[in-house]
């Protein structure tokens, strides 16, 4: 019999976090909630510990009062520096990281350094410091499997084949919202136009960074240290209908991909069971009904954050830190009404070209990169 699994799910409120808690009720043989962590979300939090009973439940915000559950076998914290012995508990094996941007880093490396089994939701983590992050990885024996859809499908497909006879890896992207459109017809694009995405429902950071594609830049750099590739053997092809999730292609030339109705929770199972395939909550294929296909090349005019992605990746060191701590603010300041939406990724490349690069940053480093590109995305005028 498979040994049950005990999980933490850091962000457990938000969408990847409550799509994990509808996996778990549908493995309760083979998963169970040790610990779940909230950022503010008191309330969403406490109706999960009343459910699932955890050991651990962390609010992060000093700010909040830690309400009466009605469960006594819960121990609460508050602050987020009661991550650390959460995730280093020693009944807890597997960590769902799934706080938005870089804040979750902290708790990545952690679970890294600690040796868990890590479901990584949080891409932000290997875009900041992704040679630091698989570095210690490989060294504590931590398995990172990611969440992400498009990494999770290369991560599914490369089972399939010899990682030494792998070319490429192609990234799928929905497009957003925007997909189609030239780049004058972006220019008076509405915080709640971009909002809108037309396949994926998602937290409001993401739904953007999809209008933008900086989005899919971030998975790039993402790509390009989880998997160690070169960034030219790195593409991206836009599929509308979000069923192909991402391809591999070999030497041989035959190209694999994962296809699946877009539904998080498949991601989420598969990096819960690796390598078990179950039956689970996610979406099925219906075969009854015709499917169309569309792959096309993307536009890099009208969006050129994937430009961006494609040189973070290809320079490696401080970039990353820099291009996703830019985005935080630029899409902050966007959704606030203080900047345009062409603005976004303007923003993100004049911090970057102005940034003293480091080839081989340390963690203190790109820390300190990552709050210099803040202060200067904060500053930026047109
Ligand atoms: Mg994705």
């Amino acid at each position: 019999m498979v040994p049950l699994s005990h999980i933490a799910v850091l962000g457990s409120t938000g969408s990847i976090g409550t799509s994990c808690l509808d996996v778990v009720r549908q493995h309760a043989g083979r998963l169970r909630i040790a610990g779940l962590a909230a950022h503010r979300s008191v309330e969403r939090l406490c109706q999960q510990v009343s459910e699932f009973r955890p050991n651990w439940a962390v609010i992060g915000s000093e700010e909040v009062v830690i309400p009466e559950c009605g469960n006594d076998g819960t121990r609460w914290f508050r602050g987020t520096d009661c991550l650390r012995p959460l995730i280093r508990a020693p009944e807890i094996d597997t960590v769902v990281c799934a706080m938005v941007g870089a804040a979750g880093l902290p708790a990545t490396w952690e679970a890294v350094d600690a040796g868990k089994r890590v479901a990584l939701a949080n891409k932000e983590s290997l875009v900041v410091a992704g040679s630091l992050v698989m570095k210690r990885a490989a060294e504590t024996g931590a398995q990172l499997i990611p969440v992400d859809s498009e990494h999770s499908a290369i991560y599914q497909c490369l089972q399939s084949g010899r990682r030494e006879q792998l070319r490429k890896v192609i990234l799928t992207a929905s497009g957003g919202p925007f997909r189609g459109r030239k780049r004058s017809e972006l220019a008076h694009v509405t915080p709640d136009m971009a909002l809108k995405h037309p396949t994926w429902n998602m937290g409001p950071k993401i739904t953007v960074d999809s209008a933008t594609m900086m989005n899919k830049a971030l998975e790039i750099i993402e790509a390009r240290w989880l998997f160690g590739l070169k960034a030219e053997q790195i593409a991206v092809t836009v599929h509308p209908q979000s069923l192909i999730h991402s391809l591999v292609e070999f030497d041989d030339g035959s190209v694999i991909s994962q296809f699946s109705p877009p539904d998080m929770r498949l991601p989420i199972q598969y990096a819960l069971l690796f390598p078990d395939r179950l039956v689970g909550p996610a979406k099925q294929t219906d075969w009854t009904r015709a499917q169309t296909l569309e792959l096309l090349p993307p536009d890099l005019e009208a969006f050129p954050a994937l430009r961006l992605g494609f040189e973070a990746a290809a320079r490696g060191g401080t970039c990353g830190a820099v291009l996703n701590a830019a985005n935080e603010i630029a899409v902050e300041r966007f959704l606030a009404g203080e900047l345009s939406f062409l603005s976004i990724t303007q923003v993100v490349e004049d911090v970057l070209n102005h940034h003293q690069f480091d080839e081989q940053p340390s963690m203190s480093e790109l820390l300190a990169a990552d709050r210099w590109a803040r202060e200067e995305a904060i500053r930026w005028k047109t």
